[in-house]
């Protein structure tokens, strides 16, 4: 069967089609701009090359219809009819503590996730309305997929802030976290290359990609994670700042004159490796800086690194051992010395890379040597596959 694969933004969308059989990707693409002048449909079918079409896109549902007449259009679609469309998995960003497991999308399920919408204000009401816009246009069973869903598994002393109790009864104020689908995958990826018992397993996940987090896997469940009620916690990031002293909030409010409203987006847009260098947030940007001898380039990297450290340092104490070490996303896909600097400094766990495997960019490898106490694994992360798979196993 065929599962179209959708993750609406407010102003994007990114979609998917897949053969869920071959497991291959028949069309990929994105809309760019919806709402905004200059809408613009990106679509790239299997095997061919990429088409580029600029056109109003006043909304998602029209956004949506693009993308389907391109996947039927006589000259580059990849099938003849939307009947050739068995089941759409969406992504959603925040399923808060209602939902642990992916499900079908019902009027109940729409209804909960938009009680949600107040934890991840951003995101949820633009999958809401991705979900809406499919709805009006292909009647086939719809699948919600969570990035909260797999750290539903944390205990409460790992997912409780140190706050009164009451905020957490009345608000909801605990840790969610994020990335779930990717380090669900991955961490089950890197059982099988590893050869690891599902259910005795110490697993570390470092998604490192624009936005970053570290989990901790143990026996194939999430017992802790990097990000938050929000994904601003945790590692320092491309652009957004990590753990920082609460007390900074106010602070940088007073002496900058500026409201906590303001004083929020510059923790998530203009802080993280872009903010301390002032070069970029792009890796790729920050290791040409630093290779040239800029100073706060390399110091974000350093930063950086050392927050991997730390998270991972933490981790093994929460899992009382590590097995693996996974490395994946942008960053720890493609980025080897990174990988190398992050685990000389754990060498004390009697690691040892394998510096040739480690150039792997964005291919499955086991990147340690076979005498090395923990391994290090390089899984590229594939949450649109992911999606897929999970929206089959609920359709079936
Ligand atoms: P993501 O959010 O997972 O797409 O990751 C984006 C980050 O991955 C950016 O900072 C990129 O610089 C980084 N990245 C992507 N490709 C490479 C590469 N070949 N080498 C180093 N970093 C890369």
């Amino acid at each position: 069967m065929n599962v179209l694969v959708i993750n609406c933004g407010s102003s994007s969308l990114k979609y998917q089609l897949i053969d869920s059989i071959t497991e291959n990707v028949l069309a990929v693409g994105l809309c760019e701009r919806i709402g905004i002048d200059g809408s613009t449909l990106k679509y790239t079918p299997q095997g061919g090359e990429k088409i580029q079409v600029v056109s109003p896109m006043p909304n998602h549902e029209v956004a949506i219809k693009m993308v389907l007449d391109a996947l039927v259009n006589e000259e580059y679609g990849v099938i003849k009819s939307l009947d050739e469309i068995n089941a759409v998995g969406h992504r959603v960003v925040h399923g808060g503590e209602k939902f642990a497991s992916s499900v079908v999308i019902t009027d109940e399920v729409m209804k909960a996730i938009e009680e949600c919408n107040e934890l991840a204000p951003l995101h949820n009401p633009a999958n809401l309305i991705g979900i809406n816009a499919c709805k009006a246009l292909i009647d086939v069973p719809m699948v919600a997929v969570f990035d909260t869903a797999f750290h539903q598994t944390m205990p409460a002393e790992a997912y409780m802030y140190g706050l009164p109790y009451e905020y957490y009864e009345k608000h909801k104020i605990r840790r969610y976290g994020f990335h779930g689908t990717s380090h669900s995958y991955v961490s089950k990826r890197a059982m099988d290359i590893a050869g690891l018992d599902p259910n005795n397993s110490k697993i570390i996940v470092c998604h490192l990609g624009n936005g970053a987090s570290v989990s901790a896997v143990l026996n194939g469940k999430s017992i802790d994670t990097s990000m938050g009620l929000t994904p601003l916690e945790g590692l320092i990031m491309g652009t957004r700042s990590g753990d920082l002293d609460p007390a900074i909030v106010d602070f940088i409010a007073n002496k900058e004159n500026i409201s906590v409203d303001e004083v929020n987006t510059v923790l998530n847009k203009k802080s993280g490796v872009a903010g301390i260098s002032g070069v970029s947030s792009d890796f790729r940007d920050l290791d040409n800086a630093a290779d040239e001898g800029h100073e706060r380039a390399q110091l974000a990297l350093d930063m950086f690194n050392y927050r991997v450290v730390k998270y991972i340092g933490a981790y093994i104490g929460a899992l009382g051992g590590v097995d693996a070490i996974v490395f994946t996303a942008g960053v720890g896909e493609n980025n080897g010395i990174m990988r190398k600097q992050v685990m000389s400094r754990l060498a004390f766990l009697d690691v040892t890379m394998d510096d040739e495997k480690n150039k792997v960019r964005g291919e499955e490898m086991i990147v340690s040597t076979p005498d090395s106490k923990v391994k290090v694994i390089v899984v590229p992360t594939n949450e649109e596959l992911a999606i897929a798979r999970e929206t089959v196993a609920l359709v079936k």
